[in-house]
């Protein structure tokens, strides 16, 4: 074999700092090129300095027994500056989390490491580890949908994370309200009814008081959610014909949900999409570790970078 297959073989023995930096917790992680997690600790995230001190120590601490990082990749919660030319890259933006606000997220672990960071949010490095190992190999387009906390997406377009100005804030897009959801103003901030402030967990929890999968089997709820979910699998449709859409995160764990989400987008494509139909929209085949392995194809992009 030609220095291809050399170098290939240095590349899935490279060690990398992976960080999924998340608004509840932060999952750290030691792994190799290949995609093998060989040591992980979640801890939780509480204030930068604490949280950002402890991922560092811990990091630092448990490379050791296997060799030297070659990089470290963060994939964050938003908003977030991903822009590596940008003002406020690595830090986070405009986020409502107390202490979070304007926070230098990957400084700390440059400057402590001494090692290039690859940055983005997590929901861009999901879909590269979807696209990488996951439901999405293969496909030249491909979204990755968080329903949690909050709702988020991220685009992988030829093996590269979508980027504009910043990054998509697909949560935030306007959905036609369910008439069975009643007059409940939605609880983003910014826009009350967006698809985040309806369909986002604490939404569901303001106005049917339990998660989703608490509701009784007759509640409307499960339904109302997944029709405005599927308004956004077809805008994704529409605007990219992407080869799968990946939904992750808490709220898509409700049993049943998944199915619910492709059927109903199903009826809203109206047969018009070529190639569409519910099997696009899948759950993620790495199950909790698309945002962890997410950070590893981070980490991997700046290898050699300063
Ligand atoms: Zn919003």
């Amino acid at each position: 074999m030609g220095e291809g297959a050399g170098a290939g073989e240095r590349e899935r023995e490279r060690l990398y700092g992976c960080v999924e930096a998340g608004g509840t917790k932060m999952v750290l992680g030691i792994a190799s090129g290949a995609g093998a997690v060989l040591d992980s600790l979640t801890i939780p995230t509480t204030l930068p300095d604490e949280t950002i001190g402890a991922a560092v120590a811990w990091l630092d601490r448990a490379a050791r027994p296997y060799g030297a990082l070659s990089a470290i990749g963060i994939a964050s919660f938003g908003p977030a500056g991903i822009d590596r030319g940008g003002a406020d890259w690595g830090r986070i933006t405009a986020t409502p989390k107390p202490g979070w606000r304007d926070c230098d997220m990957a400084g700390p672990f440059a400057r402590a490491l001494n090692l290039p960071i690859g940055f983005d949010t997590d929901v861009n490095a999901a879909a590269l580890a979807e696209h990488r190992w996951g439901a999405a190999q293969g496909e030249r387009v491909a979204a990755y949908v968080t329903l949690g906390t909050g709702i988020g997406g991220g685009v992988v377009i030829d093996g590269r994370p979508l980027h504009g100005r910043t990054h998509p804030e697909m949560g935030h897009v306007r959905v036609r309200r369910d008439p069975a959801d009643g007059d409940f103003g939605g609880i983003c901030p910014f826009h009350g009814d967006c698809l985040e402030g309806l369909a986002s967990g604490p939404a569901i929890l303001a106005r049917w008081g339990v998660s989703l999968s608490d509701l009784p089997a007759d509640h409307p709820g499960p339904a109302i959610i997944a029709g405005y979910v599927a308004q956004l699998c077809i805008a994704l449709e529409a605007m990219m014909a992407p080869g799968r859409i990946v939904i992750g995160g808490g709220v898509a764990k409700t049993p049943g949900l998944l199915a619910r989400i492709r059927a109903a987008a199903e009826g809203l494509a109206g047969g018009y999409f070529p190639g569409f139909d519910g099997a696009r929209i899948v759950a993620p085949g790495l199950g909790e570790r698309s945002g962890l392995l997410g950070a590893l194809v981070l980490a991997e992009g700046v290898v050699g970078m300063r």
